[in-house]
Order: C-alpha cells, then structure tokens, then sequence
C-alpha cells in the first residue's frame, strides 16, 4: 500500500505552506529528521519565463516553504533544473524565483553539468543523460505544478523528471519517441532509473503545487489557471498522479503514465493499493476541469502511427500561431525539433508553419511566451468527434 496525502490549500503563504506540507509529510510517514546532513535536490518545475499567477511554473513561494523544511531540518537544499529555451539564470531572474534563492541561500547546480544514468530494467533507454546532481544528491525532491498536456494529458510528478535531461535535448526526444505511448514509457523509464538506477538508492518525494493548476492548453501559456486549492504529497510518483487526475475529475485512462505506470511495479499497481491522508478525496474534488485539446484519444490514435501528411493534416491539432498577440520572437523555431517553423515571409505577422513536416509534438505552443500558438482541427477530425461523444 503506498500512501498520498491530501491537503487543502488557498493560499501561496510560505509560513503557512511549510506548515502544510510538513503535516503531508508526517501524513504519509516521511520523517523530516531524515533530511538531517543530507543534500537535497530540490526540482520545481520552471518550464520557461512565466509569472507565477499564470500557472506554468512551480510558484516561487512554495518552493521556498520546502527548502524552508529541509535547512530547518538540517539538510543543503539545491535547486535543480533544465529550461529548454532560455538559461536557468534567466528564467529564475524572470520568475520570481531570484529573491526566494537569495533570501533563503539556496545553491543552484550548474544546469550544463551532465551524467549517464544506466537502468537496466527501461523499456526503450537503458541510458539517459541527465543533470549530474541527481548523483551528487542523497535525496530527490519533486515540486510538481499540476497542468494539462497535449501529448501525456497531464503533467505532474512523473513528467516533472524530464527536466532533469538537459536544455533543448527534451525537444529533440519527441523525434526519437515519436509515438504518445513510446514517450510515455520513456518517462517511466526515466522514473524507473531515478528510483532504482542510483546505488545507493536516493529516496524520492513528490510534493505536488495543485493550489492554482492549470487547465486548457497547457503545460504552457496557452492554458487557464484554475484554483484547485489541493496540495499533494507522496513517495510514488504514479500514486500522486493517479490521485491529482482523480481530485480534476480528469479521465485517468487517458493518462498514459499512470497507466502504463501501474504495469511497471515501481509502486502501487493499481487504484486499490493507494491509500489516501489527511482531507478526503471527495470534499477536495472538483468539477469541469478542461483537458488540452490535443490529448483526445483519438488524436494521439493517429498522431504517429499513421503519420502520414494525409492523415496527421486530417485527423490531428495542428499548432497555429494567432497573429494579434505574436511579437516574432521565433521561441517557437528554435525548440521545434521537425525544423517545421520558418520566419515569417515580407510583412507576415507570424512564423511560418510547414504542416507537412511537422509532428504534432506541440513543444511550440509549451514554449510560446506570448500564449499565441493555438490548435486546430484537422479538416476531418470533427467526424472523429462526433465518435468520442
Ligand atoms: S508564435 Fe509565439 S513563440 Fe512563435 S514567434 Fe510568435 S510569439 Fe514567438
Ligand atoms: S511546429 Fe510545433 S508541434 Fe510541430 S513539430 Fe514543430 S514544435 Fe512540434
């Protein structure tokens, strides 16, 4: 039976967040002397420059309330993570994250610093490159921001590890794992390293940000901040998943990492062997949460297996930047890893997209600053959805 703790939280207060999240940790058993001499990395998610009431990035004030639990405790917290357009030190300058690392003197580990994790047990890499401090570390902190995804249908404690492969090596996985479910597996392979690759092994912890979620075209600017309220905690990283899909009242089977995830043995196996602390699921649930467009079941049917012009230009989203609110900063072209975006032609306001090349793996509209990247449908793709009502 593995455990995850279930707290409600309105507000981004430091002090009472560290309150919180130290009775979530009590809740699922996770005795804080443990961070006692130890180092600790400390991962929020700091997908791109984004202010924290937009909803794309760990809110600075409750990563300070973790590393305020762990120096109390006695242990080095040090944040770790990779952005993949900008540098670290711009997006931590532009997210508000500066003051809280200055204030509370956290170290930052160099993002360029890298090491080869071998798992033997990974179903598609059995050797990842990933940020040498996960090896210089004794434990793993996970701060995930709970938002919606065009490819996994969410993202949250399981995707938050892939920012641990470096800067735009991310963009460039979509190409090697061009299907939903292989990316889905790599992740879990990803995990799957994380949790047995390491010798000795490192505890991991998942403290989830679901206060202020985001919902609609997410995990970028294009999606809708919406209040959750919930702050989740817990050692397995598929059970934190499982449970923040279960509080959205999001279709769990769409989820392919919590459900290839509950095959892997990593953890809890199926729903029955979660057991919940702290408030109940039921008064903390909500209602009407909007996933991003891009993750129906039939869109991701035929993203890549039938990815043909034909097909993809037919029956899957295609990005389409929105000319009122692009300012041709070209973010967009320098993640695309299809190398389907070009600048825009004489007194175009936008960039132009090659639809016949591109591989509907939205790292695009993830990245685009200005939310201006949206999806449309494919031209036959309304039948489709007329099957999936
Ligand atoms: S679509 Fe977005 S990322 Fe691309 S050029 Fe316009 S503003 Fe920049
Ligand atoms: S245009 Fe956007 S969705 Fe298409 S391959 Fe490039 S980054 Fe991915």
């Amino acid at each position: 039976m593995t455990k995850v703790s279930l707290a409600r939280c309105a507000t981004y207060d430091a002090d009472e967040l560290t309150e919180i999240i130290e009775r979530c940790l009590f809740q699922i058993g996770f005795s804080v002397e443990r961070f006692q001499g130890a180092r600790v990395v400390v991962k929020p998610n700091l997908l791109t420059v984004a202010q924290a009431d937009k909803a794309v990035i760990t809110h600075p004030e409750f990563f300070r309330a973790v590393v305020r639990i762990v120096k109390t405790h006695g242990g080095t917290p040090v944040l770790v993570d990779s952005p993949a357009i900008h540098s670290l030190e711009r997006v931590i300058k532009k997210t508000g994250y500066a003051a809280v690392i200055d204030e509370e003197r956290v170290e930052v580990a160099d993002p360029t610093a890298v090491r080869t994790l071998h798992f033997e047990g990974a179903k598609r890499f059995k050797h990842i490159d990933i940020s040498k401090a996960y090896f210089d570390a004794d434990m793993i902190l996970g701060l995930p921001k709970f938002k919606t995804h065009g490819i996994t249908y969410i993202t949250g404690a399981v995707k938050l590890l892939f920012g641990a492969v470096p800067g735009m090596e991310k963009s460039k996985m979509h190409l090697r794992l061009p299907d939903h479910t292989e990316f889905a597996d790599f992740l879990l392979d990803l995990y799957g390293a994380m949790i047995n690759a390491f010798d000795p092994p490192k505890p991991m912890l998942h403290i989830m940000d679901a206060i202020l979620a985001l919902e609609g075209e997410g995990p970028g600017q294009g999606g809708s901040p919406r209040h959750m309220n919930v702050v989740l905690a817990g050692q397995d990283a598929i059970a934190v998943d499982y449970m923040a899909n279960r509080l959205a009242g999001l279709d769990v089977q769409q989820a392919a990492t919590v459900v290839h995830g509950f095959q892997r043995g990593y953890g809890a196996a199926s729903p029955e062997e979660i057991q919940t602390a702290g408030e109940s699921m039921t008064d903390l649930q909500i209602s009407n949460f909007v996933p991003a467009s891009g993750s129906s079941l039939f869109s991701n049917i035929f993203r890549w297996p039938l990815n043909t012009r034909t097909f993809k230009n037919l029956f899957v989203e295609r990005p389409v930047p929105i000319p009122e609110t692009c300012s041709l900063c070209y973010q967009c072209q320098k993640i695309c890893p299809a190398g389907a975006i070009n600048r825009a032609k004489n007194g175009e306001s936008v960039p132009q997209y090659d639809y016949d090349k591109c591989i509907r793996c939205y790292c695009c509209l993830e990245i685009c600053p200005e939310g201006a990247i949206g999806k449309k449908q494919g031209r036959l793709q309304w039948m489709l959805g007329l099957l999936e009502r």
